[in-house]
């Protein structure tokens, strides 16, 4: 394996009005992730990396399984997964972005500690192990055999961090910092095919 064919599976979370909004409904998770997955393929294939983006899309209003999205990741032969997803919970003072990676995978922790690291400060995101608390964001990254980090952008229930997440400067923001979790995930894979050869 070598570093041209690195493939990065960029997971729009949800599809369908099946996951989280705003209070008021005016945004709804599945429309800001979908944007923000295509505005990242767009950057890393920008970037001119040996890394190749591959959006895992369903069409319009189809929520696929996490079995299904693993069966598309699996047949673009993807190495990294990024899942990303924005928060709502009936608390208005839960806010922040978190950066999950699965429990001992030392590769995902390392992206989502640089996703994290380079978060924008207006909503702020720690990296977290997707341990037994987080039984749905286990559903999520559990699917996968490969590499996955999820990324909950912050929380549209909560009035500072959905409008933050709405400004221009804000969404590039969290996409460069996507993108530096990519060039970790590069960097790192990089150096492991090194060791091996
Ligand atoms: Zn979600």
């Amino acid at each position: 394996m070598t570093a041209e064919n690195l493939v990065v599976a960029i997971d729009p979370g949800h599809g369908g009005r099946t996951g989280c909004r705003t209070r008021d409904e005016s945004l709804w998770e599945d429309d800001y992730v979908l944007a923000q997955a295509l505005e990242l393929r767009t950057l890393i294939q920008l970037a001119q990396w040996p890394v190749t983006p591959v959006l895992l899309r369903y069409g319009p209003d189809v929520c696929p399984s996490h079995a299904q999205r693993e069966a598309s990741a699996q047949a673009a032969g993807y190495h990294l997964l990024i899942s990303l997803h924005c928060d709502s919970v009936v608390q208005e003072y839960a806010h922040g972005g978190r950066a999950f990676f699965w429990p001992g995978n030392e590769i995902g922790e390392a992206v989502a500690h640089v996703i994290a690291d380079a978060y924008p400060d207006e909503i702020g995101a720690i990296a977290t192990p997707a341990d037994l608390g987080w039984s749905r964001v286990r559903n999520v990254l559990g699917a996968h055999e490969h590499t996955a980090v999820l990324l909950e952008q912050g929380f549209l229930s909560n009035a500072h961090d959905s409008e933050q997440l709405q400004r221009e400067s804000i969404k590039a923001g969290i996409q460069l910092a996507v993108l530096a979790g990519v060039a970790r995930f590069w960097h790192v894979f990089e150096a492991s095919r090194l060791r091996a050869a």
